[in-house]
């Protein structure tokens, strides 16, 4: 089967890649033309996925994957074509759907033959419809279905996810589009994955709601780290506690910085804005939006505070800009509140995240972009791990001392083991777990 992948992004990217290792022949679209050209020409890979490069390149090589800006050309060839372009929100928080119906436009012309119109971007409900429409504006002719096949990978984890999904979502309006769905996936059914096969409209909204549940769990324990904070409990033990519990589940009960990313601020605004268009509004959703948004914000009262109430002049060191580990992506990042925040109240940023620092450097500014932990560390006054970066746990006391001038550590990862550090004279706040004094 020929496969076209629309929009060469994280999701494009990752699943056309996937699909090619899979053993189907594979074109990656982007209507970005430097982006096709950097990986045809220069051999780059736009974006930092672990283990994303040599997956490429393997298949790139053995002739199953091919880049290109020529959408009409790949369209007009495929059994199958994904959609995967963005869709950002607009200024009301509703999915910005533009890049979806041009490409369905582009789709509509091109196509050559029945195809499977495949829809991965994430879309509110009814979308699938208008590209069908769409298409068939273009095409009176076209013989098409429309299928919805949400994808649910993780950025830093995207190949994992995608070769062992927890569950393949299909929406399908016709039995014959749901045919060539299940060979397409076949490699992953026949290893027991399993495939829910539903409407198309019930797909879309899977989604969502899915990205909305796991919102709600992370501005959950999020706010029940303040309260431990408040009453002098532990957020990690009572996380402990709640995830052995099988209804509750042990996952997404990490307390942080706040929820960012390409998705979950994205998704929660959309399904709100879906809800009240159809006068069923998500309290739950709305609330945990607003309850993300001030977070993101109190998290540079937090630094603030254990500063001593100020970080005018000071400078602090700030580890991890990304939204999490393992990516470069600064979209919805709780950086992007922090250091604005921080700079406001007088402190001198000085930043290093081992992936994110070219794109962090197009969202930020009047701060010092470092080469490394050491380096941000120098003469730093209080030190502020953002992002779960592995490496950063690592850090002990000893190396805090051998460069910092002051003797404050704010951990909004919990990943530093706080008598590491307040055995060499630090004091350490973390999130959701009582203030530790300096051992002196
Ligand atoms: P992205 O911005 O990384 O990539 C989108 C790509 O589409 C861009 O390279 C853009 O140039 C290209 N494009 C736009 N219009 C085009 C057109 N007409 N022809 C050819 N190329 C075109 O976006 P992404 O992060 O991959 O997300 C894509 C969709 O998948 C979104 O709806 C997102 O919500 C959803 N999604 C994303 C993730 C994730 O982790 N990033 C996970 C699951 C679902």
């Amino acid at each position: 089967m020929n496969v076209t992948m629309i929009g060469t992004g994280y999701v494009g990217l990752v699943s056309g890649t996937c699909f090619a290792e899979l053993g189907f022949n594979v074109t990656c679209v982007d209507n970005n033309s430097a982006k096709i050209e950097a990986l045809n020409d220069k051999g780059e890979i736009p974006i930092y996925e672990p283990g994303l490069e040599e997956l490429v390149w393997k298949n790139v090589k053995a002739g199953t994957l091919h880049f290109t800006t020529d959408l009409k050309a790949a369209v007009s060839q495929s059994d199958v074509v994904f959609i995967c372009v963005g869709t950002p929100p607009d200024a009301d928080g509703r999915a910005d759907l533009q890049y979806v119906f041009a490409a369905a436009a582009e789709i509509g012309q091109a196509m050559n033959g029945y195809t499977v119109v495949v829809d991965k971007s994430t879309v509110p409900v009814g979308t699938g419809a208008k590209v069908a429409e769409t298409i068939r504006n273009m095409n009176p002719t076209a013989e098409f279905d429309v299928v919805s096949n949400p994808e649910f990978l993780r950025e830093g984890n995207a190949i994992g996810d995608f070769m062992n999904p927890d569950r393949i979502v299909l929406g399908v309006s016709a039995e014959r589009a749901g045919e060539v769905m299940k060979t397409l996936y076949a490699p992953l059914i026949e290893k027991g994955f399993p495939a829910l096969i539903t409407t198309v409209e019930t797909a879309e909204l899977t989604k969502y709601a899915s990205n909305a549940f796991l919102a709600t769990k992370i501005g959950f324990i999020n706010e029940m780290a303040d309260l431990c904070e408040a009453v002098g409990a532990d957020v990690r033990m009572v996380a402990k506690g709640m995830g052995m519990d099988k209804r509750i589940g042990e996952g997404f009960l990490n307390p942080g910085p706040g929820y960012g990313g390409s998705c979950f601020p994205k998704d929660t605004l959309a399904i709100a804005q879906t809800a009240q268009d159809y006068q069923r509004p998500l309290q739950i959703v709305e609330s945990v939006i607003r309850s993300n948004n001030d977070r993101k914000v109190n998290m540079a009262r937090k630094v603030i505070s254990a500063c001593g109430g100020s970080v005018d002049g000071k400078t602090i060191a700030l580890l991890g800009l990304a939204f999490k580990a393992n990516t470069d992506d600064m979209r919805e990042a709780p950086s992007l509140a922090l250091v604005p925040e921080l700079q406001k109240a007088g402190a001198v940023i000085k930043a290093y995240d081992p992936a994110a620092m070219t794109e962090a450097a197009k969202h930020l500014s009047d701060l010092t972009f470092c080469t490394s932990e050491a380096d941000a560390l120098n003469g730093a006054d209080a030190v502020v791990v953002v992002t779960e970066w592995p490496q950063f746990g690592g850090l002990t006391g000893e190396m805090l001392r051998s460069h910092m001038r002051g003797d404050v550590v704010v951990d909004l990862r919990n990943m530093i083991k706080s008598e590491t550090v307040t055995t060499h004279g630090f004091t350490y706040q973390g999130i959701g777990t009582p203030k530790q004094e300096a051992i002196r």
